[in-house]
């Protein structure tokens, strides 16, 4: 749950998480939808997917423990040298090296390194240096931890407390005073922009139609309205067409956008009157209390409130009046000015 996300907004999830889900073999146990549905509102989906495969991977092929040796949990799904490494030297007291931002942050300091911090370079330095530091420490686990705390509370990305730091004799960034330009920032790549138009669909009794997201990618397994995802903005009868929904009237709610880590997803979220049969797509009708226990993602849960599924659907939007449309149009634009 910590990878990229801070603590404090863990600190009640976590416990909420262990409670549902008390051993390895309860979550194995369970379905995805329901790790999904507990995972729900931390964003990064994949993490709760791996944890799943993981722990029923455990339980078939190592008896419901958790290995020991760094090898045999580097081939669990989801866990790669960093996470192989914690496990080993603080659950088991393994002799084994870990790297994380905060460690390597330390490193490539003490060692004046001008790698960006993310290069092949600067991760090829930071692992052989843990791991030359692992070999002759005396506790493996003391060490990891002192090395990932020394970044997370001494030797931080700004204004480091060197005055305070037990390795500032030996630390070459702080001899050159280069703490503030070391290590050098990632070379992030632009946020691509991509269009999601999300329909939301009601029938007479105010059902609303989800459908279930493919098995990968972006919020792989959630639910969500009919959505014609990539490309630029559709107008509203194209989009209809592409949802089998040829000659059905939508019109635009609102639009928003939302961040990913690699994407600027925008969407304009579109509705229409009662749907009184729906073409051949795979998905169901749910009613609005239904809806809250399924999996979703933030953005298609906000879907869902603009369209008035969480709180009553204003009357004047669902009478699908020219007035009503007029207004969603002024209120994309402005949902388009807040998002930006
Ligand atoms: S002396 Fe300063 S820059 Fe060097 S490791 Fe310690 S806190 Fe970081």
């Amino acid at each position: 749950m910590l990878q990229q996300t801070q603590v404090s907004r863990i600190a009640e999830r976590f416990p909420r998480f262990l409670r549902r889900f008390p051993s390895l073999k309860s979550l194995a146990s369970a379905s995805l939808d329901e790790v999904l549905a507990e995972w729900e509102g931390l964003g990064y989906y994949r993490r709760a997917k791996l944890l799943h495969q993981t722990a029923r991977a455990v339980v078939a092929e190592h008896r419901g423990r958790m290995p020991e040796d760094p090898e045999d949990l580097r081939r669990l799904p989801g866990i790669g040298r960093y996470t192989a490494g914690a496990i080993a030297s603080l659950a088991f007291g393994r002799r084994t090296s870990l790297v994380d931002g905060n460690v390597a942050r330390v490193i490539l300091r003490l060692g004046g390194i001008e790698h960006a911090i993310d290069s092949p370079q600067a991760s090829r330095h930071c692992w052989s240096f843990a791991d030359r530091l692992v070999e002759v420490a005396e506790d493996p686990a003391r060490l990891n931890e002192g090395l990932m705390e020394l970044g997370a509370t001494v030797c931080t990305p700004t204004s480091p407390a060197c005055n305070r730091c037990p390795l500032r004799t030996g630390c070459v960034a702080r001899a050159e005073e280069r703490q503030d330009l070391l290590p050098r920032p990632k070379t992030r790549a632009a946020r691509r922009v991509v269009v999601h138009h999300a329909v939301l669909l009601r029938d007479a009794r105010g059902r609303v139609w989800l459908e279930q997201r493919a098995e990968k990618g972006l919020w792989a397994g959630m639910w969500q309205c009919p959505t014609i995802e990539g490309g630029g903005p559709l107008d509203e009868v194209t989009v209809a067409t592409r949802l089998g929904l040829a000659g059905t009237p939508l019109w635009i709610a609102e639009e928003f956008v939302h961040q990913t880590t690699h994407r600027a997803v925008r969407f304009r979220v579109m509705t229409a009157g009662v749907v009184e049969s729906m073409p051949r797509r795979s998905g169901r009708w749910f009613t609005a209390t239904a809806t809250r226990g399924l999996a979703m993602g933030v953005p298609q849960r906000r879907t869902l409130a603009i369209g008035g599924v969480v709180s009553p659907f204003p009357a004047a939007r669902a009478a699908g009046t020219s007035r009503a449309a007029a207004r969603g149009t002024r209120s994309a634009r402005a949902g388009s000015r807040r998002g930006s």
